[in-house]
């Protein structure tokens, strides 16, 4: 009696265990999120990693904004972010939300893009296809993309 209550219970573990795994492995980005930073940056003239006085860093600042960017799931913490950052610098605030499925994730976006609307920042999306990316791989050599790549070949 005891020892089947036992193999039940470590079976549980098992495929509690799997589970957990698979969530892991299902969060896991493809792309950095320092790679989206930079293919913006490029694009809009952004100076990447403005230090503030306070040591917190701009994600990316421009002439108008101080930029915030995160991945769908982080939305939240994204706006406070931005909005410290537009009490730092004195720029407006501005999130950049990541998108990686966009329509999975637009649902994210429109919180923020709804919150912006009423609270003083901006918000905008970007999705894998700023990236630039041939062969699974973008263009930026910092990004995960590309550690996962050489791992592979060796
Ligand atoms: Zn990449």
């Amino acid at each position: 009696m005891k020892r089947s209550t036992l193999g039940i219970f470590s079976k549980f573990i098992m495929i509690l265990s799997a589970f957990l795994w698979m969530s892991f492995t299902y969060a896991e980005h493809e792309h950095s999120e320092v790679a989206y930073q930079h293919a913006w940056s490029e694009l809009h003239n952004g100076e990447e990693e403005f230090k503030n006085e306070d040591h917190t860093r701009v994600d990316s600042l421009t002439e108008t904004h101080a930029v915030e960017f995160d991945f769908a799931n982080k939305w939240a913490e994204s706006i406070g972010q931005a909005f410290h950052y537009q009490l730092m610098t004195g720029k407006r605030g501005k999130v950049v939300l990541i998108l990686e499925e966009p329509e999975k994730e637009m649902k994210y976006y429109e919180r923020v893009k709804r919150l912006s609307e009423i609270y003083d920042f901006d918000a905008e999306y970007i999705t894998p296809s700023i990236l630039n990316i041939k062969n699974g791989v973008c263009s930026y050599a910092d990004c995960k993309c590309h550690k996962k790549n050489m791992n592979e070949t060796n």
